[in-house]
């Protein structure tokens, strides 16, 4: 392996185990839950292994597996939720990086069977737009793949039926951002509900709001 490829790859290691323990100190993994991944290069990714707390995690437990999800190094098996990662990388050839995690307040929207679709808050246009919820399916298994593909090409952020979210971005960084948006907005939802009187924006509202998005998104290429 060339210098510069090491040296890459040392680093999308590095920051696998940086975000694993920031996604585990907000609560979004607890115990041995929740699973990153980013693509190492067009036919590989990088991604973590399977029982291991995300807290302790390390650089060398990151394993390599192909777009297949067949592993090609690393001493520790990958995570049986692999599939859902590899569900999304074939899908977006613009993404780079996936997340999945079990954030507490979206996971339960998830669990009562409720999506994130209704635009009440300028954040969530501006950053997540909707989320919709993913039917049931049994994790590890190839049911849940099945369950994310009306969604993926069109979401960044999806709610999986009775078990917690995946995101995906351009680099880990923009994945994790959605994670932590997601929840927050998660949590607005269950408050503004509280409160007994959500006011959901107006379409011509949110329209506004998605133009400033196309807007910012052209500035910042
Ligand atoms: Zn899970």
């Amino acid at each position: 392996m060339a210098n510069q490829d090491c040296q890459t790859e040392d680093k999308l290691r590095r920051e696998l185990v940086r975000f694993s323990k920031w996604l585990y100190r907000l609560g979004f993994m607890p115990g041995t839950s929740g699973n990153l991944s980013v693509r190492l290069d067009r036919e590989r990714l990088l991604a973590t292994p399977t029982g291991a707390s995300k807290y302790l995690l390390r650089s060398a437990d990151i394993v390599v597996v192909d777009l297949e999800g067949q592993q090609l190094a690393g001493s520790r098996r990958v995570t049986s939720e692999i599939g859902m990662h590899l569900a999304i990388y074939r899908e977006r050839r613009d993404v780079e990086a996936v997340i999945h995690s079990h954030p507490p307040v979206a996971t339960a929207f998830a669990c009562a069977g409720r999506p994130l679709d209704e635009m009440f808050c300028q954040e969530a246009v501006m950053t997540l737009g909707s989320v919709p919820l993913a039917g049931y399916a049994t994790t590890g298994t190839d049911e849940v793949a099945a369950s994310l593909a009306p969604f993926v090409p069109g979401h960044d952020a999806i709610l999986l039926a009775n078990h917690g979210a995946v995101t995906y971005g351009r680099d880990i960084f923009d994945a994790f951002l959605k994670m932590e948006t997601l929840e927050h907005v998660a949590l607005v939802r269950l408050a503004a509900h509280q409160l007994g009187c959500i006011r959901p924006l107006e379409e011509e509202q949110a329209e506004r709001l998605r133009r400033a998005k196309e807007k910012y998104m052209q500035n910042a290429v």
